[in-house]
């Protein structure tokens, strides 16, 4: 302990003299951008045991490359910090060595518009493994898109889907960047010593790039984009739910925390729900901003979109959702024994480049990937990507994608 004191104080003393470090340094323990005393000091209370080790320390703050947090790695970001040594630099992400992009912009809020805007451009730009098209409509009328990495002749296929979740909203753009960043660097290496061409040789991804578009145009811009009769619903939830005393939030505030699609239906809650019929309770019984998995038999427009484009593929080998709420990988939903071998090894990919925890215990909701699990038996994952409560600070959605750059290429390469 006194030595912890006498080292916080050498931490605290040397803060005035913290330096700007280089880009992407490793140990930016509060991700400001920047190497300094005070993620020094972050790292040792987690080191000593003082704070929890969370995911985000445990993947970006190791500067001695051990494996494990110690006062070592605190030491070496303080160094680094004040000057007296170069800070450590991550230009390799989850083995992805080069990255850019030219068209997905992760640094600026990113809209319906914007993605099919980039969706368009990517289409032109790489005609010959990138296409995309609606699979569907919502209520609203806008496109359910389906877009396909690869040639479309492979033999196997991933599914993955961003943004069914209304306010998880920071994700799209991230995904996006990581299917930007495979289809710029195609043909090199850049994958543990081989190319994106390479290892999607006999694989095609399915990505639903923004699963709900209606609800992430809620959560962004509230009633303002939609059609008078599905703001009149909205409005409707909305009143319904105050009178029922389950929110006192302003309308305002309401809609920026809105999930469901625009009949307020959770669509990560529909699936099971509304075509296999499974009982479960979110205790939710009407339209609402979550946890309404809607109505029996009566699967919503996003649902049916995803499970109609799952039912075409001859050979899936696995399913990523992408969600936001607290940086863990959800993969445990009461699956037969001989599906969790498949499960634990598609967990331990997802671990390994996004650097979140895999929940240790049983986590059925009835989500998309629960149902890809227990329905098709293709291994499925959720994974939970920031920090806090959503809609996250745009500030985060940089750091999402570094996180989520190579997820895609490692399944292929290792499922
Ligand atoms: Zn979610």
């Amino acid at each position: 302990m006194k030595r912890l004191c006498i080292l916080l104080f050498t931490l605290t003393l040397l803060c005035s003299l913290a330096a700007a470090a280089a880009a992407a340094p490793i140990g930016d323990a509060d991700r400001d951008g920047t190497l300094t005393a005070a993620d020094a000091r972050l790292l040792l209370r987690a080191a000593v045991g003082l704070d929890p080790v969370t995911g985000e320390l445990r993947r970006d703050c190791d500067p001695d490359g051990d494996r494990t947090l110690t006062a070592a790695d605190a030491r070496l970001t303080l160094r680094a910090a004040v000057g007296l040594e170069d800070a450590a630099e991550s230009d390799d992400v989850n083995g992805f060595a080069a990255h850019s992009q030219d068209v997905v912009d992760v640094t600026a809020l990113y809209t319906y518009e914007d993605l099919q805007a980039d969706l368009r451009l990517l289409s032109s730009l790489y005609p010959a493994r990138f296409s995309y098209e609606e699979e569907g409509y919502t209520v609203d009328g806008r496109g359910i898109y389906c877009a396909v990495l690869g040639t479309g002749l492979g033999s196997r296929q991933i599914v993955v889907d961003v943004g069914a979740h209304a306010e998880e909203y920071l994700n799209p753009a991230a995904v996006m960047a990581d299917a930007e960043n495979i289809l710029r660097h195609y043909d090199e290496p850049v994958y543990r010593g081989r190319t994106p061409r390479e290892i999607l040789a006999d694989t095609d991804v399915y990505i639903f790039p923004m699963l709900n578009p209606d609800g992430v145009t809620i959560s962004q811009s509230g009633l303002t984009k939609l059609q008078p009769g599905t703001a009149e619903t909205v409005r409707g939830i909305y009143e319904a739910e105050r009178a029922a005393g389950r929110t006192d939030a302003t309308q305002d505030e309401y809609l920026r925390a809105w999930k469901a699609n625009a009949n307020g239906v959770d669509i990560n809650r529909n699936a099971l729900f509304a075509v296999t019929g499974r009982d479960y309770d979110t205790g939710v019984t009407a339209p609402a901003s979550e946890e309404f998995p809607g109505n029996r038999s009566a699967p919503e427009a996003e649902t049916a979109a995803y499970l109609r484009l799952f039912g075409r593929l001859k050979n899936p080998v696995a399913a990523l959702s992408i969600h936001s709420q607290g940086s863990l990988i959800y993969w445990l939903c009461g699956q037969s024994e001989t599906d969790l071998a498949a499960a634990r090894r598609l967990t331990a990919i997802a671990e390994s480049v996004t650097g979140y925890y895999a929940e240790p215990d049983d986590s059925f909701v009835g989500a998309l990937a629960d149902w890809a699990m227990l329905e098709k038996h293709v291994p499925a994952v959720t994974v939970e990507t920031g920090l806090g409560g959503s809609p996250l600070p745009l500030a985060q959605q940089p750091g999402i994608a570094d996180r989520l750059r190579g997820l895609i290429l490692a399944v292929a390469d290792g499922m």
